[in-house]
């Protein structure tokens, strides 16, 4: 789960780390208001769920209440890679002498969080690491001892930080740290982290990932979600308990267990095929959770055939052959659909599907092979 801007600066404030003084508007009056009662410069940006706001102007500078009013109404009718901006936040504009990178996220190949950082902040960090990727500090942290002091001054050296700031930063990079660690999250981001021309560290952008599978730790977060700015097929997943991951491709899996569910998609690679998303059902998955994942599947206009794969262990074939059978009845696709049913209560399970229509298979490969074929003639 993405958090916003504001509400990643305003988690990371509560780890010391400095930020610009404001406030989110929903409207151009209350824009406005804000603005005043900063009094001064204020910068408006955008909150949406993705980067480059700047420079696909979502962020201007304001220079009193009644331009920030005009700037807000801009903004708010605007836009940004096809979200619409509902929210704008009103903050304090900083001068900036320098911007620098600042994160925190998973070393997958270390298996350790890693801190990144660099004096080329501000623009995105990807273009850094294919154009320059010398320009980027990497600095591994074991997760059992935590931050140590010397890590923090590597860092603050590699990006060759002025001396007189050494011990600002190295708070600011341990409240990132705690953030990251504290609050389960797998992105932990400062960008721009800016040096100012008072000569102070501010983190102007803010922007976390908090891991989804561990939300049920921290309630408070959990609340932060916008439902406005999730694909409503992930959030209808979530409410039936179902781990679904939109892909690109066009044949709709649905399958029992995550690691049968990567073996299907694996398979479906290997005839030619194209997954058009990961969808776990979980274990034990009755009649309507099968019908919200056939809903959920068939909602993606990309879909031309369907695949299901169930394996029947603590999920009986029969239920399942039940749900979509109240599936298809409710949302009447039109695509073709293959089923491989093995496992427990599996012929109970075909015999309700003989009549249904469907393309049946006896081996995970005959199934793959059918639904690309399916899917290539549709
Ligand atoms: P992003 O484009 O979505 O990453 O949004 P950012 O919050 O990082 O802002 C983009 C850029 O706008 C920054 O890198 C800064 O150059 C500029 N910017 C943001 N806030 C201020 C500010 O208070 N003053 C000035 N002068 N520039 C700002
Ligand atoms: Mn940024």
């Amino acid at each position: 789960m993405k958090l916003h801007e504001y509400q990643s600066k305003q988690l990371f404030a509560r780890y010391g780390v400095p930020i610009p003084k404001g406030r989110v508007a929903e409207t151009p009056a209350e824009a406005k208001q804000i603005a005043s009662e900063l009094g001064g410069r204020v910068v408006i940006k955008s909150q949406v769920l993705v980067g480059g706001r700047g420079k696909a102007g979502g962020i201007k500078l304001a220079n009193d209440p009644n331009e920030a009013e005009q700037l807000a109404e801009k903004i708010l009718a605007m836009e940004i890679k096809g979200l619409p901006v509902r929210k704008v936040l009103v903050d304090e504009a900083s001068n900036i002498q320098q911007e620098i990178y600042l994160g925190i996220t998973n070393d997958r190949a270390a298996k350790k969080p890693v801190i990144m950082a660099s004096a080329a902040g501000g623009v995105d960090i990807e273009e850094v690491a294919a154009t320059h990727p010398e320009k980027i500090i990497k600095v591994h942290i074991d997760p059992l001892l935590g931050i140590k002091e010397y890590q923090t001054r590597d860092v603050a050296a590699g990006i060759d930080l002025p001396r007189n700031l050494w011990k600002d930063f190295s708070n600011i990079l341990r409240g990132l740290w705690q953030a990251y660690s504290e609050n389960d999250a797998t992105l932990a981001e400062i960008n721009p982290l800016v040096i100012t021309k008072e000569g102070r560290l501010m983190a102007l952008d803010g922007k976390m990932i908090i891991d989804d599978n561990a939300l049920f730790r921290h309630p408070d977060l959990a609340e932060m979600r916008d439902l406005d700015e999730e694909a409503p097929s992930e959030t209808e997943a979530r409410r039936y308990g179902l781990t679904f991951i939109k892909l690109d491709g066009n044949i709709g899996c649905m399958v029992n267990g995550a690691g049968l569910a990567m073996a299907t998609m694996d398979i479906t690679k290997y005839f030619g095929g194209a997954p058009a998303n990961f969808l776990d059902i979980g274990g034990g998955a009755g009649a309507e959770k099968v019908a919200a994942a056939m809903r959920i599947i068939l909602a993606d206009p990309n879909v031309k055939a369907i695949l299901i794969n169930i394996f029947g262990g603590i999920t009986r074939c029969d239920e399942v052959a039940r749900g979509i059978i109240a599936a298809m009845e409710e949302v009447k696709p039109k695509v073709p659909m293959v089923v491989r049913l093995v496992g427990t209560n599996a012929e109970e399970g075909r015999q309700l599907l003989a009549n249904a229509n469907m393309i049946t298979a006896e081996t995970l490969a005959d199934a793959a092979k059918k639904a690309v074929a399916a899917a290539q003639s549709a």
